[in-house]
């Protein structure tokens, strides 16, 4: 198999929303630089936002907000343990982002004066910045990697980064469509491959049917991990409210400021707030298996035009098929209540709290290793949040590279990673890929889906452990499969992760999140900390503590219990009209 060798001065691993901003940056920055950006599937439509998306989060907007109470509503809604310098940074700087986007010519609403149009949708504060027309987004920042003059190689899947004396020397992986291997030298890597998508196993039983973008299967967690980087919040899993059986979002960021809600099956509000949180996911996963439920996404009280307008921005921008399935179970918005569900597990700083760790510069432990988006620990980060640490990754990978020494991938790394990729192709017989990665997955459901108990997690971690074994048997017929074998690999280890961190936190945490069944306490005398992970000298995983750095913006009592009171009693709940 042949082997292809290109220098670089950065590598971006992963173009989706922050790769793309990660490359653009870099390469204006660096003109006459070599940017390579490394995308396993095409850059066109690759990644999270690969048809669309309908609004930002968490936009910040001067006069609306400000960066400070930007950064209180999140070290609440995450229970206290956040790196508030890493979503300060993020709070500083992601408005000039929207202002760039907005010159790139992404549109967002206005108000007539020409104002954005900022709606609330979380607890406190106002951050929604809704894109009704947004389908194109993935299309403009394509355009602008490819305006920026970034090298683009598509259908190249990275598997390992190169580690030299400690600092990254590069990346390897190979090439899905005709297998040959990939060898990209750099001092500096900005890992941008989203969440852990396919870590549970979804309702519906495909594999590929996730919640999240299906190609984002923990690579950036797994790569990290055995680059040496440390890994954060874990056990602090993303779980979704979801359409049932249609596992895409119910949207309450585009229908919540036009009047939708959540309700119970007697048609009564049970929490004041739609936004995400994990203790929001825990008095909707509470409904759902009471006599109340199930947990229906109201509209049916809206005003026809408000309807139309719904549909237009989630039929047409984000989920084309999301009207498809409606009509074919003959459902209308204006008669009928939509039946949400909960997703299946994931891990996912963009929606939840678990990744890579990282500084308020994108740095992780290992010099000369960035990460953003989904996958870098910056707590309910979003698609703003990727877009801005993108960039910021890229400018500090620059600045690395001035005092960065040189630094070359050490051949044994190498012959021993080409080894693995390439062990599968030549097994004549054993288990198909997506044999094995639906048992791994159906594991996760069966033992770490919440609520958690120490005596289920214990019995996972064995089946993850023997899984690691297992994976010697997997085969591959074609470069293709071969990349669905490899991401074999990135799933169980994502798998041990959680199960590891799990364990290790002994107390209940962000609502279901961290749900314990044996601690069903939270502990805030032991436990208000980081649980990091990283692959010891012996090459173990190991759990340890990493403290919170001192708050920038300090938050009172009253604040902190704010996401605990997000149940309407039932007394208070009413029918809604
Ligand atoms: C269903 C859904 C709805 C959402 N709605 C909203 C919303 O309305 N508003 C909002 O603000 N946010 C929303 N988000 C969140 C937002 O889309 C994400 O936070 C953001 O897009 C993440 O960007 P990213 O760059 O981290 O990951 P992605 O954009 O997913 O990019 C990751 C890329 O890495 C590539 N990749 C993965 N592994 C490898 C590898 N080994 N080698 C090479 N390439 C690799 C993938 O193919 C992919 O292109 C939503 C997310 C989902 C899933």
């Amino acid at each position: 198999m042949d082997i292809r060798v290109t220098e670089a001065d950065v590598v971006v691993v992963g173009g989706g929303s922050a790769g793309s901003t990660a490359a653009v940056e870099a390469q204006q920055r660096l003109p006459r630089g070599r940017v390579v950006l490394l995308e396993k599937a095409h850059i066109k439509r690759s990644g999270a936002i690969a048809i669309g998306m309908d609004g930002l989060n968490n936009a910040i907007i001067p006069g609306h907000a400000t960066p400070e109470q930007y950064v209180k509503e999140i070290t609440v809604a995450n229970d206290g343990i956040v790196n508030q310098r890493a979503v300060y940074e993020y709070a500083r700087n992601s408005f000039a982002m929207i202002q760039e986007l907005d010159s790139w010519g992404v549109k967002f609403q206005k108000t007539r004066s020409g104002d954005f149009d900022v709606k609330k949708v979380h607890h406190n504060g106002s951050y929604v910045l809704p894109m009704p027309e947004g389908y194109d987004l993935k299309k403009i920042l394509t355009r602008m990697v490819k305006r920026a003059g970034v090298k683009v190689v598509n259908r190249v899947m990275a598997t390992r980064i190169l580690v030299t004396d400690g600092r990254v020397a590069g990346v390897i992986g190979f090439d899905t469509r005709e297998g040959h291997i990939e060898i990209i030298k750099a001092r500096a890597v900005i890992l941008c491959c989203g969440a852990s998508g396919r870590l549970g196993l979804p309702a519906s039983g495909y594999l590929h049917g996730t919640y999240e973008n299906p190609s984002n299967a923990g690579d950036g967690y797994s790569m990290a991990y055995h680059a040496g980087a440390e890994l954060s919040g874990i056990e602090c899993f993303q779980v979704n409210p979801l359409i049932k059986d249609y596992n895409g979002p119910a949207c309450a960021y585009v229908t919540g400021p036009l009047g939708g809600h959540t309700v119970n099956a007697r048609g009564h509000r049970f929490i004041e707030s739609d936004y995400w949180s994990g203790q929001m996911m825990l008095e909707f996963y509470r409904e759902l298996h009471s006599a109340n439920g199930p947990v229906y996404l109201k509209l049916t009280h809206l005003a026809p035009e408000t309807i139309t307008e719904v549909e237009r921005v989630l039929h047409q921008t984000e989920r084309p098929s999301r009207g498809r399935f409606h009509e074919g179970r003959g459902h209308s918005y204006a008669s009928d209540l939509v039946e949400m569900h909960i997703s299946e597990i994931g891990l996912c700083s963009g929606h939840s709290a678990s990744g890579v760790w990282v500084n308020e510069k994108g740095e992780t432990t290992v010099p000369g290793l960035y990460a953003a988006g989904d996958m870098a620990c910056v707590p309910h980060n979003y698609l703003l949040g990727a877009l801005t640490y993108g960039k910021i990754c890229a400018q500090s990978a620059l600045d690395y590279l001035e005092r960065a020494p040189a630094v070359e991938p050490l051949a044994a790394a190498v012959d021993a990673e080409r080894e693995r990729i390439l062990a599968p192709l030549s097994r004549r017989s054993g288990v198909a890929p997506h044999q094995y990665e639906y048992k791994v997955r159906r594991l996760v459901n069966d033992y770490l889906q919440p609520p958690k108990t120490g005596n289920k997690m214990t019995l996972g971690l064995e089946y993850f452990l023997r899984a690691k074994e297992e994976l010697e048997e997997v085969t591959a017929e074609s470069p293709h499969e071969l990349m669905r074998v490899m991401e074999c690999h990135f799933i169980r280890d994502c798998a041990e992760m959680a199960a590891r961190a799990s364990l290790y936190r002994t107390e209940s945490r962000w609502g279901l999140y961290h749900y314990r069944l044996d601690y069903p306490e939270m502990d805030d005398r032991s436990w208000f900390t980081h649980v990091n992970l990283k692959k010891d000298e012996r090459g173990e995983m190991v759990a340890f503590k990493r403290p919170v750095e001192p708050y920038l913006f300090p938050i009172n009592d009253g604040e902190r219990a704010a996401y605990h009171r997000l149940r309407i009693p039932a007394e208070e709940q009413r029918a809604s009209a």
